[in-house]
């Protein structure tokens, strides 16, 4: 078969997704492919896809059990004979990889790093016949990375014994880590290389300023109520109380941090793979292994400690590719944790100094006055419109010339020998007389009093501001104590200017979301019931609800409302073995029956033969008792019609092996000319 019709009819998607094609021709190619797609780009159809159109066996190396049983899971489930040898798995999976290995059944076999090391391995998978190394994760080749897996470094040594070509897959590659795996997996010779972008157009991104912020935790997540999401905080114990706080407003909650027993922390990844509409607030211990596609959202009680964790974090949602949201909150204290953090930890000079710096462009994004996406693609170099998929681009938000508020800020900080942080510097500047700033003498100073044209709240949000553009930085020598930067120099001179943005300090008390569907109001019935359907089946079978299929393919139901077996093979997501098992339940839940197709027509469904087929039908009920109408009824049964529209004879003779001389004699003409039209 070929790519495009394994894509169809294998895994029901109608087209690839962007660079997926290019990455798939040159594996089917044999040629050997580092390919780095961001996380929900579509790494596994890339060498899902070729392991069934190429000859022989294809084995993958993924360093986390829990993934490889879930693709499997999901390979079975679309026909596809796959099987895995890991730790995890029980005496009669093991036996039935071996019999389907030695039978030659076995199309992708899944294998566990440590396997590597086992003698008789590499005999085993020669025998077995593999004529592909697909390796997810390759970064776990990286010994500098966070993910280094010893045994991965023994994957150069199998592809030299077997002698195929090797595709590598990550989503998380700088350059030195793309030169480290071209040497550890490819001996030095540089693999085809393919870079796929890092833009997740279907993520919504928005940040806000903390103001009652277990508030804007709930009222996100009521917005969102039954739909899958996590919470990421700062800290183990705001897991539990966010939890519980969460568990009140009825949600379905649990929490997970990794201080947590093993077996307990097991439990919750699991429910979250399996149940629909399960909230975690989690560390950020919560991650590493958690390969559901249909979190719907994302949100940070908490800033996160850098651009790139944020990058990574929000980007587990929506790996489906149907739409998910994310909200950021962030407030000075956040800030000044994060400072202390770096400034605390025992890394080098230099390594701190980046660690500023990566946190600074996380603050820069929640600053930013443009489109949110730019900003952070601007940070991975990568130019783009703006996004119309933001909060900025849904409000651009009103900003006003702030030179005269931070000089005040300043050099209100200036004078009271930056020892202070932003509340008494606010007092100052507000000209309140607290007993702080009277038994300094803080009163009688010349800042004492010149902002009262500004509120509190909007005094908080310019010094937020100011410590998110690193204008001022706490000092851990001075108790977090505010010191100017350089940066702030110029502004302080008179010679630049700030502007700030005026609706944050507003909007944060008002904001209360809308609830946000995924499909129009109409639709929104039809997709519960099918979402019931699906976790129904999903109980049932013990495996993940989107197993059976995900959030995307069933809005695509509720939107286009399929109410035939053809209709429903063209939904993305449906391919001929799903729409084998589940076509009709969900056809049910649609439009209440289902026409009765013979089994023979039902498996031509979506197929350019079933058109055909249905053609010849009536073709066939014209000619029944002859042209003349006077002779002998007669029909074909459903299983040769079904042959002739799947083997499209091109001649009488052809026609004539298939249904035979008495049948060919009176519909064999009209068939052919059927045959013809389609082509
Ligand atoms: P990752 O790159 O993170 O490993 P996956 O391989 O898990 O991503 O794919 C993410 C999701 O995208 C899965 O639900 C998968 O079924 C879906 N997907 C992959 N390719 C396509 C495609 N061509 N069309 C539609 N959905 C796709
Ligand atoms: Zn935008």
């Amino acid at each position: 078969m070929s790519a495009a019709s394994v894509l169809r009819q294998v895994f029901g998607f109608d087209a690839f997704r962007p660079g997926q094609e290019e990455i798939v021709d040159a594996v089917i190619a044999g040629r050997n492919v580092l390919a780095i797609m961001p996380t929900g780009g579509g790494k596994s159809l890339c060498y899902q896809l070729p392991a069934l159109v190429r000859d022989g066996l294809t084995v993958v190396i993924s360093p986390l059990i829990a993934l490889m049983r879930d693709q499997v899971r999901g390979l079975r489930e679309a026909g596809v004979e796959a099987h895995a040898l890991t730790s995890g798995n029980t005496e009669d999976e093991s036996d039935a990889a071996f019999s389907a290995l030695h039978e030659g059944r076995c199309r992708l076999l899944y294998l566990a790093p440590e396997r590597l090391a086992r003698d008789g391995t590499q005999r085993l998978l020669r025998q077995a016949g593999v004529t592909l190394i697909a390796v997810d994760e390759a970064h776990c080749v990286s010994q500098w990375g966070h993910d280094f897996r010893p045994d991965y470094l023994r994957i150069g040594e199998l592809r030299r014994a077997l002698n195929v070509p090797l595709a590598a897959f990550t989503a998380t590659a700088d350059a030195e880590t793309r030169e480290e795996i071209g040497q550890k997996l490819f001996d030095g010779v540089t693999p085809e290389t393919f870079l796929r972008g890092f833009d997740r157009p279907n993520i919504h991104l928005a940040f806000a300023p903390k103001d009652k912020p277990r508030q804007q935790i709930l009222s996100f997540a009521a917005a969102r109520k039954g739909q899958s999401g996590i919470v990421y905080c700062g800290t183990r114990a705001k897991t539990e109380t966010l939890a519980k706080a969460l568990a009140d407003e009825g949600h379905l909650t649990c929490n997970y941090h990794g201080g947590m027993e093993a077996d307990d922390r097991r439990i919750v990844e699991r429910r979250f793979q399996t149940e629909d509409g399960l909230i975690v607030a989690a560390t950020v211990a919560f991650g590493m292994g958690i390969d559901k596609p249909d979190i719907r959202w994302v949100a940070h009680a908490d800033l996160p400690k850098s651009i790139e964790a944020y990058y990574q974090e929000i980007g587990r949602a929506g790996r489906d590719g149907a739409p998910a949201e994310t909200l950021t909150l962030y407030g000075a204290d956040d800030i000044r944790f994060r400072r202390s953090q770096i400034d605390e930890g025992l890394a080098p000079p230099e390594r701190r100094m980046a660690d500023h710096g990566r946190l600074n462009a996380l603050l820069g994004l929640a600053e930013t006055l443009t489109c949110r996406r730019q900003a952070l693609l601007a940070y991975f170099d990568e130019t783009s419109d703006p996004c119309g998929n933001c909060d900025l681009c849904d409000n651009p938000p009103e900003t006003f010339d702030a030179t005269t508020p931070v000089r005040m800020a300043l050099s209100a900080a200036l004078r009271t020998g930056e020892f202070f942080g932003a509340g008494h510097l606010i007092d100052i500047v507000m000209g309140n007389a607290t007993d702080k700033v009277t038994q300094r003498g803080h009163d009688s100073l010349p800042t004492f009093g010149v902002g009262k044209e500004w509120s509190r709240n909007e005094w908080q949000a310019i010094f937020r501001q100011m410590l998110g553009r690193d204008l001022m930085r706490p000092d851990p020598e001075r108790h977090g104590g505010l010191r100017m930067t350089d940066a702030a120099r110029p502004i302080l001179k008179g010679e630049e200017s700030v502007t700030l943005r005026r609706d944050t300090i507003r909007a944060a008390r008002t904001s209360r979301p809308a609830v946000k569907q995924m499909v129009s109001e109409e639709d929104a019935p039809l997709l519960s019931a099918l979402k019931a359907k699906r976790r129904a089946l999903a109980e049932a079978q013990g495996v993940p609800a989107y197993i059976i299929f995900t959030d995307r393919t069933l809005i695509e139901m509720a939107e286009r409302r399929p109410v035939t077996l053809d209709q429903m093979a063209g939904i993305g997501g449906v391919g001929a073995k799903k729409l084998d098992s589940y076509g009709r339940a969900f056809l049910e839940v649609i439009a209440g029956a289902v026409e009765d197709l013979h089994p023979a027509r039902a498996r031509l469904a979506g197929q350019p033969s079933g058109a055909l087929y249905d053609r010849l039908v009536a073709a066939q009920e014209g000619l029944k008792t002859g042209s003349d109408g006077l002779e002998k009824a007669l029909s074909c049964t459903p299983a040769q019609l079904a042959r002739v529209a799947k083997t499209r004879p091109s001649d009488m003779g052809g026609l004539t092996r298939l249904i035979g001389e008495k049948y060919a004699e009176r519909f064999g003409a009209a068939f052919l000319d059927e045959i013809r039209k389609g082509e």
